[in-house]
Formats: C-alpha cells, sequence, structure tokens
C-alpha cells in the first residue's frame, strides 16, 4: 500500500460477518415452520453445543447477559442486604445487573490487564459479602486461582461475568468452570453474536441449573405447577437458531483475534511510554473482544485516527463508579485511582476475525504517524 493512501476500518463488522444470508434464512424459515418459538428444540441444541465449547455438563439459555448475572445472583440466594465486590472498570450492565438483583455493589480497583486487583479483594470483604463478581473484561481473564483462594478463605461464592471472554481460559481451564456460574452475553457487539439479544449461564452445579431453569420461566414446572415466582428470561428459539449456525465458528473467531492482536502487541512493543501494551500474563487465553492499550495524548490520538477512517474507540472516558448511577453507592473521585487514570488513557482499536491485513498494517502505520 502506498504511504498516505486512505482506509476505511470500521470498529462494526456486522455486515461482514452477515454477508451471507441463505444459510441462516433457510434455518429460520425451518422454525418458523415448526412454530417452535419459545424453549424450544433449537434452544436445547444450542444449550448443549454451549456447554461443551465452555467444558461444562449444564448452559441455559436466557434474554441477555446482564440478565444472566441477575438470575445467577438471584438464584444462589443473593439479594437485599448482601454485598457482592467487583471492579469499576467494567461496562455499566455488570453493576447494574448487582443492583436488580437486591444487592450492593461494592468496588475493587482493577489491574494492569483491566480486571479485578485479586490483591486488594480480601481487604473489601465485611461481614455481608456475599459474592465475588470477577470480570473477564476486554476478554482477558481475572486472576481465577487467586481469586478463589479468598473466596474459600471468607466463604464466599464467585459468578464470573464472562460476557466479553467466551471461549478465553486461564491455566488451561476455561472461565465459566472456576466459579460456582459464569454468565455469557451473545448481544450484536460480542465475540459469538446473534441478531438481538440474549444470553448463557453456564455451571457444573445440576442444582444450580435447575433453579435456573425455574427462575428463567415463571418458576414452571410443567404447564399448569409453578414452583417460585420468577422471570421471563428467555433464550428466543430464533436467536439459537441464530446461534447454532455461529457456534460452529466459535474456534475460528476467537484463533483469528489472537492473531490479530499479537500482530498489533508486536508493532507497538517499542513504543513506549507513547504506546503501552498491558500485561500478558502466562497461561492466560485473552480472546480479544475488545483490544484495549494506554496511550499519551489518549484523546487527540483517537481524533487522528478516526479522521484517518480508522474507528478507535474508548471503553469508556467515565469509570463506574463517577457514573451519575453510581452516586448512591458513595463513592468519589480518587477512590480507584488505577481505573481513573485508565479512563483517561484507554483507546481501543478493532481486532475483530473480519480485519484484514491490509486493514491491520493501516492502523499501525497511522498509530506510528501520530507519534513520530
Ligand atoms: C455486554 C456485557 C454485559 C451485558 O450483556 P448484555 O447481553 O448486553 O446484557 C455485562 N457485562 C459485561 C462485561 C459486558 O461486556
Amino acid at each position: 500500500m502506498k504511504a498516505g493512501t486512505r482506509m476505511r476500518v470500521p470498529f462494526s463488522y456486522l455486515d461482514r460477518q452477515f454477508a451471507h444470508l441463505d444459510g441462516y434464512l433457510h434455518d429460520i424459515r425451518a422454525l418458523v415452520r415448526t412454530g417452535d418459538f419459545t424453549l424450544g428444540a433449537p434452544v436445547r441444541e444450542f444449550e448443549k453445543r454451549f456447554a461443551a465449547l465452555c467444558g461444562l455438563p449444564h448452559a441455559l439459555g436466557v434474554g441477555s447477559g446482564t440478565e444472566a448475572i441477575v438470575l445467577a445472583l438471584r438464584a444462589l440466594g443473593v439479594g437485599s442486604g448482601d454485598e457482592v465486590i467487583t471492579t469499576p472498570t467494567t461496562f455499566i450492565a455488570t453493576v447494574g445487573a448487582i443492583v436488580q438483583s437486591g444487592a450492593k455493589p461494592v468496588f475493587v480497583d482493577s489491574e494492569d490487564g483491566f480486571v479485578i486487583d485479586p490483591d486488594r479483594i480480601e481487604r473489601a470483604v465485611t461481614k455481608r459479602t456475599k459474592a465475588i463478581l470477577p470480570v473477564h473484561y476486554t476478554g482477558n481473564v481475572a486472576d481465577m486461582p487467586r481469586i478463589m483462594k479468598v473466596a474459600r478463605k471468607r466463604g464466599l461464592q464467585v459468578i464470573e461475568d464472562a460476557c466479553q471472554a467466551i471461549h478465553a481460559s486461564i491455566g488451561g481451564e476455561p472461565v465459566g468452570s472456576w466459579g460456582v456460574a459464569a454468565c455469557f452475553s451473545l448481544h450484536p457487539l460480542k465475540n459469538l453474536n446473534v441478531w438481538g439479544d440474549a444470553g448463557v449461564i453456564v455451571t457444573r452445579s445440576a442444582a444450580l441449573a435447575g433453579k435456573l431453569r425455574l427462575w428463567r420461566n415463571h418458576g414452571l414446572i410443567n404447564r399448569d405447577e409453578s414452583a417460585l415466582f420468577g422471570f421471563n428470561s428467555r433464550l428466543d428459539s430464533l436467536q439459537a437458531v441464530v446461534g447454532n449456525r455461529l457456534i460452529g465458528e466459535a474456534e475460528a473467531i476467537t484463533k483469528k483475534r489472537i492473531a490479530n492482536a499479537r500482530r498489533l502487541d508486536a508493532a507497538f512493543a517499542d513504543m513506549a511510554p507513547d504506546v503501552l501494551v498491558p500485561v500478558r500474563r502466562p497461561g492466560v487465553r485473552h480472546v480479544f473482544h475488545l483490544y484495549m492499550l494506554r496511550a499519551r495524548r489518549r484523546d487527540a490520538l483517537v481524533a487522528f485516527l478516526n479522521k484517518r477512517g480508522v474507528e478507535a474507540k474508548v471503553h469508556y472516558p467515565t469509570p463506574v463508579h463517577l457514573q451519575k448511577a453510581a452516586k448512591p453507592l458513595g463513592y468519589k473521585r480518587g477512590d480507584f485511582p488505577k481505573s481513573e487514570e485508565d479512563s483517561r488513557c484507554v483507546f481501543t482499536l478493532p481486532a475483530h476475525q473480519h480485519l484484514t491485513g491490509a486493514e491491520l498494517e493501516y492502523m499501525i502505520e497511522q498509530v506510528r504517524t501520530f507519534y513520530s
């Protein structure tokens, strides 16, 4: 490519991903003919395949990643009067889900890889703490061995927010196999994406899986009998049909994202302190839902990249504890220095599976041009 050539590198790749619609439409036609629209065969098939992907016995399709977290907390008996430990370095939904469960979110600062700092968790535990909710943010995996150690010592349940981390693992053990349950999102912007909102809860526990099956569907044991007052949070059969087509590609999607991230990591390795690649912990299979870095003069860099056609983004300019929604929690600026510092210097580059080699090199060249 000639120097000075302009390209457009969009963040969203949905047009590319669903460019070939015929297979999907064929499957949806078949579904419509059956009228099997709620909790039918496609949902059961998707749950089976998703559980296999995670290497776990049980997966339950629900309405969204947010509802997955609310339902998991509620089914585990976490609610009003309880505290749940998480980090402000996350998408707002993690914290909203804790609040919607009735519990109070308690924050712990993040570490270099944008995940909860395991060294700070124990200090945040009180008599009311019921659970730890680590977020595998950006597709990186929180330090589960150390988090589980604190949890066991203090008698806490661990629920993993794996919404950004389908197919990630640590020490060869997949996310979802550490805590008592893990929650995933199939939102159109996530690594495994369907045509609207959808989520999944995975667990080893047959008892919890049975409870969640009730919680997501009005507590119904059968058509006429209800065991408890639950929710309506079912994975749509239509979304399960889309998911069943896509899930076979999960391995290829993950591998491509990892390969793209490796290329970017290598390209930026010598650019400190202008561009800082976060720590890559050994043994972690980071799946790069977001390829997120730190940069000097971040806002100017992002504006420059956007002008040159590279749709760089900021996730997010305001950490959760400083959001208006978080006011009742009583936190203030300065409480979580790492999270706050990151909100000023992080930026995200496209690293998705449909990125071309030319687009990848163009992005690298533009970042280099900005600092030269
Ligand atoms: C997307 C996301 C959620 C919520 O998932 P939805 O399916 O959008 O409800 C929760 N936590 C994290 C970290 C997410 O990225």
